[in-house]
Order: C-alpha cells, then sequence, then structure tokens
C-alpha cells in the first residue's frame, strides 16, 4: 500500500509492508497496565488497539522523500525473503515494495540516500535483496547512512561471536559494508540538505530521529522512541525492544518536549499515516493529537 502526502518542494510516500494488531501489549509494552489501556479504549479501538486479543497495531513501512533529483528513503523496513522465525510476522515476507518504488518513480537505482534511524532488524530488511545465495545492495547508487554509535555497537556485538537473534545483522548490514556503500553518522548530522540527525538512545545505543522542513511544514522521524501512541500519555512506559529502558523514557520525554515546543508532525517508524502527531503539554504531561480521517 501507498500513502503519500505533498508538501512544499517534497513528495512524501509511505510504502507498507503490513499493518495489523501484531504485538501482544502486555509483552510488548510491559509497564503498562490493563486499566490504562481500559480507560484510553474510546480512541484506541479498534485502529491502535485489539482488546479481543490484546494486541497492538503496528506498520512496517518504508518512508521515501523526492525533493528534485534527490530521493531519500528513512528507514527500510523488514525486506522480502529474510528469514526470522523470532518474529512470525516478520518471517519470509514477499511484498511488492519495489513495483511500488517504481509506481511512484523512484525506482531502486534512482534513489541516493538510504538513512537509517537505527540498525534493528525491522528497518534495515530491504537494505539488501537476494541474489542467488547473496545478499546484495537493493540500492545499488545509493550512499546508506548508518548511524555510528550503533554500528560499532552492533558489529562489536556480531564479531565478537554474539547470537544475531534476527539474522538481520548479517544479511542486511554487513553487506552494505563489504559493497563500500556505508557512512557512518551522528546527531547534528545533515542529508541531502533534507534532514537532520538528533540523537536518541535508548532503544538502541545509536539512535537518530531526522527532522525534514519543507516550506513552512516540519516533519519529525522519530524512529522507535515511541512505538505506540499511548507512550505519549505514559513516557515512562518503554517498549520490550529497547535495550535501555531509562534511557529510551528520558530520551521519549525530550522528544516529547521537542514537538510541543516546534509543533512539528511527529512520525515515529510503527506507525501509519503521513501527517503526523501533534504533540501538546497537559497538566499531567503530554496530549496527543492524531488527524482524523486521513485513512
Ligand atoms: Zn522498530
Amino acid at each position: 500500500m501507498i500513502h503519500h502526502r505533498h508538501m512544499q518542494g517534497v513528495d512524501y510516500y509511505q510504502l507498507l509492508e503490513f499493518v495489523g494488531p501484531t504485538h501482544p501489549a502486555d509483552i510488548m509494552l510491559p509497564k503498562l497496565t490493563a486499566g490504562q489501556l481500559a480507560c484510553n479504549s474510546g480512541w484506541l479501538c479498534p485502529k491502535y488497539w485489539s482488546p479481543a486479543s490484546n494486541r497492538i497495531v503496528l506498520s512496517m513501512h518504508l518512508n521515501v522523500i523526492k525533493a528534485g533529483s534527490e530521493i531519500v528513503i528513512v528507514d527500510c523496513g523488514v525486506g522480502n525473503f529474510k528469514r526470522r522465525p523470532p518474529s512470525p510476522s516478520q518471517d519470509n515476507l514477499n511484498t511488492p515494495v519495489l513495483d511500488w518504488l517504481r509506481a511512484i518513480d523512484c525506482p531502486p537505482e534512482r534513489v541516493n540516500h538510504v538513512v537509517m534511524t537505527h540498525l534493528h532488524g525491522d528497518h534495515v530488511g530491504w537494505n539488501t535483496v537476494r541474489q542467488g545465495d547473496r545478499w546484495v545492495p537493493t540500492f545499488p547508487n545509493a550512499t546508506y547512512y548508518f548511524p555510528e554509535v550503533d554500528w560499532n555497537h552492533f558489529s562489536k556485538r556480531f564479531f565478537s561471536g554474539v547470537l544475531d537473534p534476527k539474522g538481520s545483522f548479517e544479511d542486511s548490514i554487513l553487506p552494505i559494508a563489504c559493497a563500500d556503500r556505508m557512512k557512518l553518522i551522528n546527531g547534528g548530522d545533515e542529508i541531502a540538505g533534507l534532514l537532520t540527525g538528533i540523537a536518541a538512545p535508548g532503544h538502541t545505543p545509536g539512535q537518530l530521529v531526522y527532522t525534514m522542513s519543507a516550506g513552512d511544514e516540519t516533519c519529525l522521524f522519530a524512529a522507535d522512541t515511541m512505538h505506540h501512541p499511548i507512550q505519549v500519555m505514559y513516557p515512562h512506559v518503554s517498549s520490550r525492544a529497547c535495550e535501555d529502558g531509562e534511557t529510551a523514557h528520558r530520551t521519549r520525554v525530550s522528544i516529547l518536549q521537542l514537538a510541543a515546543d516546534t509543533g512539528c508532525d511527529v512520525l515515529p517508524a510503527h506507525y501509519f499515516g503521513t501527517k503526523g502527531w501533534r504533540i501538546t503539554r497537559s497538566p499531567a504531561g503530554f496530549d496527543l493529537e492524531i488527524p482524523a480521517n486521513e485513512f
């Protein structure tokens, strides 16, 4: 599925591999209580939470930004034919992402920049495609930008023999380095004159979020600082996938403060929709406004 938003000088597309109630709420957000979910059910159901299965709704997608001759992809989803037995919903997918890219006039060979927020398996999948028994860069002419702190963290882990539980370092990250297409980046770095990175550690040590301005609109690609809108109300709730929950909490609060202060459109990595969330301050912390009837 393709979602599209036009901004001044920029076309932004979301290419959805899938969206659905895939993750058990009590496992994915262990500090969230059943009571907190229940008292928010009016706006959570059914779009963001399925009470019958107690699963939260997440999407897996790629963000594609087209501005003149620049084509930038922010995060690369799960990818095709990647074996991910620990995550049944992500195992061995076969979705028409390459056809969608051609449909929006962004064929793989024309993509210039592929930008990672962090190096978890559900963000790096389309970095590579299978060619025979090898994995090769999907975007042969692109520079791939990896957060330097994450590269150091995950490569050290991999090369010291620590289990690569999803196999994503080996099939989606290492082939990019071996093909000499990798560039390491840090907070403050700019990409293609469009994106500026901001350090957002906690979910992974080196996670970066990115701001993008187009005319008088500013988007914040907020990565996995928030997996679910309920975390705006309860910022202390980190996900099970966060490597350092306390740091992730502090980062989440700082991102929410930034969003409230600037009025930017917040686009977390697992939220489906191109308009983004608006964050305001409330007596209890933060409030959330999600655009009505976008889909
Ligand atoms: Zn993720």
